[in-house]
């Protein structure tokens, strides 16, 4: 598959695109062109305009969960690009109201918004195969005990806590062993890849890209570097809701590439 970094926190020097505390990334696999995430503006199309990338074609919107920065980006490619019977990927909790810190941070549509554009809704529930190697992974059980389970603010339909349920990511089947993109990983990263791993014949993880949300140098963030260590193989890039003390702890153990809107690769 190409993977492009449509929209990110960080820009790379002598690069002139646009970017937002957010984060949208553009694949191609053989036949499908999916958008992971929608940013938090318009600013990921005109990225993709410069990079010559025609969002019109795509096939698939996969939204890693709710929150603004990955999903309020929607609006404004439904205003620009017509896209009927283009497959949006979502956790039915993806269309929870949902705020934190006394500011509304979901996504700014409901279903009925999208089935009113053309999208076909696939449930985000349960995994779903995108393309022969490419697969969303569903609703992540919540298995690792040195990872946070704090909720972020509140669902407001219900004033309770928000576990984010609807957190998942993508996984490739490369040769190699897998590659993950993952939006915000409130999920847990390491729960994320023993999802993946538990959903393929792979031992390995290959290369990851995305947030882990790791912002703090705690307990956490050094058991989760110990089971990366145990788990990946390559690369790992690691953006969006990484904080560079958190990055640097990474950089002290594993191999780390620095991820910027523009960045694109090929995974094999
Ligand atoms: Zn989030
Ligand atoms: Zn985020």
């Amino acid at each position: 598959m190409k993977l492009t970094v449509l929209m990110d926190n960080n820009t790379y020097i002598d690069q002139y695109y646009l970017g937002e505390p957010a984060l949208s990334i553009y694949i191609e696999d053989g036949e499908e062109n999916i958008l992971f995430d929608t940013g938090y503006s318009e600013a990921f199309i005109s990225n993709a305009e410069k990079m010559q990338i025609d969002l019109g074609k795509l096939t698939y919107i996969v939204l890693s969960h709710g929150h603004n920065d990955h999903t309020r980006g929607l609006p404004f490619l439904w205003e620009r690009y017509n896209l009927d019977g283009v497959k949006l990927v979502a956790h039915p909790s993806v269309f929870l109201p949902k705020r934190y810190m006394g500011l509304d941070v979901g996504a700014p549509f409901f279903r009925q918004d999208c089935l009113a554009h053309g999208l076909q809704i696939v449930d985000g529930h349960e995994p779903v195969q995108i393309t022969e190697r490419l697969t969303f992974l569903g609703e992540i059980p919540r298995v690792t005990v040195f990872e946070s389970k704090a909720p972020v603010g509140e669902c407001v339909d219900t004033g309770k806590g928000d576990f984010l349920l609807d957190d998942s990511a993508l996984s490739y089947e490369g040769r190699e062993g897998l590659f993950l993109v993952t939006g915000c990983s409130h999920s847990s990263i390491c729960n994320i890849v023993l999802q993946a791993l538990e959903m393929s014949e792979q031992e390995k993880i290959n290369g990851i890209i995305g947030g882990f949300h790791l912002l703090k140098t705690d307990q956490q963030l050094t058991e989760t570097i110990r089971f990366l260590e145990k788990h990946t193989t390559g690369m790992l890039f690691p953006c969006h809701c990484v904080s560079l003390l958190a990055k640097l702890e990474f950089m002290k153990a594993l191999p780390v590439t620095e991820v910027g809107v523009g960045l694109q690769m090929e995974v094999r």
